[in-house]
């Protein structure tokens, strides 16, 4: 994509390690154009332990913000001078704003998975969920459920101990289980809403569910929804769906908690429904192409975080 530049121009990132992989500076440089903002995103490595370097770093270079993923969020949170009720809750920081000096830390990854679920027509409210995982995306997920009146919230993990220490968060909605196929069933069997936050399905990732037949006692028309938007469709949203369930991806997740995070960068107010929309279509293609270097002549692929500058006088 072609983002205009000129000497004023506000600067974002996203930091991470691994980052270049990340979705965002595709998302948020459309979103700038098409509001019309003077900011340019970018896609920024910063190794493990060096969240409280690259702050200052930011500061001194005049960052307007920054968003952050793998493994800085924990690393932030007691950097910043101001957080937000989220942030606080999830004891994490995804979105860092800097103005006059001074970080404010959000988290928008829970208010961007909660949106995804109303708009989906799925509201949480006073439902039985069982959610599977208890990584960092599940913290914020579960934690989100918990604050928006879930009535109960089972959270099935490989590791026990790490349920068990998320659930001890907020002991009156959210409890343990294991992650063995007979626990699974069984819960599956009482649930009306099912979350998966584990990273079994992704492209890439390191592995998929051995077996799937818990998805045969969930009740009828409870909705899955599973926060991977990589394939758009997991092996289990497709059992889910084969099975009757209304189904939803993490990719309204994704765009709604990147919305949120421009909000907070630019105090613009956006339409997040319609601009989810626009920007949907974005992530169903695949990475475009340039055709060749002009310095060596060999093809030279446009990744989808690369961001091509031209100059404006
Ligand atoms: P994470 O912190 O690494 O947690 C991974 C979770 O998956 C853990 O609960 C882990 O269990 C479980 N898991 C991994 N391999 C497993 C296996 N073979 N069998 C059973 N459980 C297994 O990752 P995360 O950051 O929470 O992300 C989880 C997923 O959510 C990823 O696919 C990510 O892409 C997606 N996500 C989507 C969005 C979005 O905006 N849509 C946002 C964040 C994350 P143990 O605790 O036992 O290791």
């Amino acid at each position: 994509m072609l983002v205009e530049l000129n000497n004023a121009t506000k600067k974002l990132c996203v930091i991470g390690d691994p980052v270049l992989h990340s979705k965002s500076p595709l998302i948020q440089n459309t979103m700038l154009q098409a509001l019309g903002l003077d900011y340019i995103y970018l896609c920024q490595p910063v190794k493990v332990g060096e969240a409280e370097h690259w702050l200052a770093c930011a500061k001194l270079a005049g960052y307007a913000g920054f968003n952050a993923t793998m493994p800085h969020k924990e690393d932030l949170f007691p950097l910043m001078d101001e957080l937000d009720e989220d942030a606080r809750l999830y004891g994490s920081v995804n979105t860092v704003v800097l103005r006059e000096g001074r970080a404010l830390g959000y988290n928008t990854d829970g208010v961007g998975f909660h949106q995804a679920l109303l708009h989906a027509g799925a509201d949480p409210k006073g439902r039985r969920v069982v959610l599977l995982g208890s990584g960092g995306a599940a913290k914020a997920v579960a934690l989100k459920l918990a604050q928006q009146g879930a009535a109960s919230v089972t959270i099935c993990n490989r590791t026990l101990e790490k349920a068990r220490a998320l659930c001890a968060r907020a002991p009156e909605v959210l409890s343990p289980a294991g992650f063995d196929i007979d626990t699974l069933r069984a819960q599956a069997a009482r649930a009306d809403l099912l979350v998966n936050c584990t990273s079994l399905g992704m492209t890439g990732g390191m592995g998929q569910f051995d077996d799937l037949s818990f998805l045969e006692a969930l009740p009828r028309e409870t909705p899955v929804c599973d926060l991977i938007y990589a394939p758009l469709e997991t092996a289990l949203l497709a059992r889910a769906r084969e099975l009757g369930h209304p189904t939803l991806n993490g990719l309204n997740m994704l765009l709604y908690q990147a919305i949120f995070a421009l909000e907070h960068f630019t105090g613009t107010s956006i339409n997040a429904p319609a601009m989810a929309a626009r920007l949907a279509p974005l992530l169903n293609t695949p990475p475009e192409t340039v055709p060749l270097d002009r310095t060596n002549g060999a093809p030279r692929p446009l990744k989808w975080c690369m961001v091509t500058a031209a100059m404006v006088h």
